[in-house]
């Protein structure tokens, strides 16, 4: 089955190919068939996979998955949450957020001025067509801590500063396939998968 993954994040398509490609889907994105990115408006991470999705599914005429995702710090009230991409503006670097970031929560002896814990949080959605009246959904979250260095050159966002306890690494020290297994887009697409196979065999 052709699917249009909706997403202009390079460091998130590389990694949902790697999920999706094995399992049967022909992965095609939306911006190598021309199609821009679909407004994220609302305040909830499914809200907008949603919209992105119906939006990519409408342009394309295929079937279509979409991802919302980022980091939430309780601490924060939950920012930057679904403003991740662009926490530190519109045009926002992954080195501005993450400068915002640690601004925020260490102060300039690297000591912490709020709690570190923080979550990726990760929403798929799929349609068959924008006016899919079932969509289905899966969301997953992962857990560790922000810290005041950046270590690691893999991943993407805020991969460097994302220590994962459990591991004593960070998000950026994994290789790919581990950060897959474990991460907020791994653990949705391991739910997400079982429900497509129901529907499609
Ligand atoms: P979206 O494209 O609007 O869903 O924004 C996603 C943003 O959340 C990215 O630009 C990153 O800043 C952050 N993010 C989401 N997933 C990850 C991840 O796996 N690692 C690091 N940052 C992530």
């Amino acid at each position: 089955m052709q699917v249009v993954l909706a997403s202009g994040n390079q460091g998130k398509l590389k990694e949902l190919q790697r999920l999706f490609t094995p399992l049967g889907l022909d992965v095609i994105t939306q911006q190598s068939l021309g199609i821009a990115g679909a407004e994220e408006p609302f305040a909830t991470f499914v809200e907008n996979a949603l919209t992105k999705a119906r939006h990519a599914s409408k342009q394309s005429k295929l079937p279509a998955i979409a991802d919302d995702s980022g980091l939430v710090v309780p601490s924060l009230g939950g920012a930057p949450g679904v403003h991740s991409a662009r926490f530190a503006g519109d045009n926002a670097t992954d080195a501005d957020n993450n400068q915002k970031l640690i601004t925020q929560l260490f102060d300039s002896n690297g000591q912490p001025i709020k709690a570190t814990s923080a979550h990726f949080y990760c929403a798929l959605v799929f349609v068959t067509a924008a006016d899919d009246p079932a969509p289905v959904l899966a969301t997953g979250r992962w857990f560790g801590e922000i810290q005041y260095q950046a270590c690691g050159d893999n991943g993407f966002g805020y991969d460097p500063y994302f220590f994962v306890p459990e591991l004593q690494l960070t998000s950026a020290q994994l290789p790919a396939a581990d950060k897959n297994r474990l991460s907020h887009r791994g653990q949705a697409s391991a739910k997400l998968l079982p429900q497509l196979s129901e529907l499609f065999g």
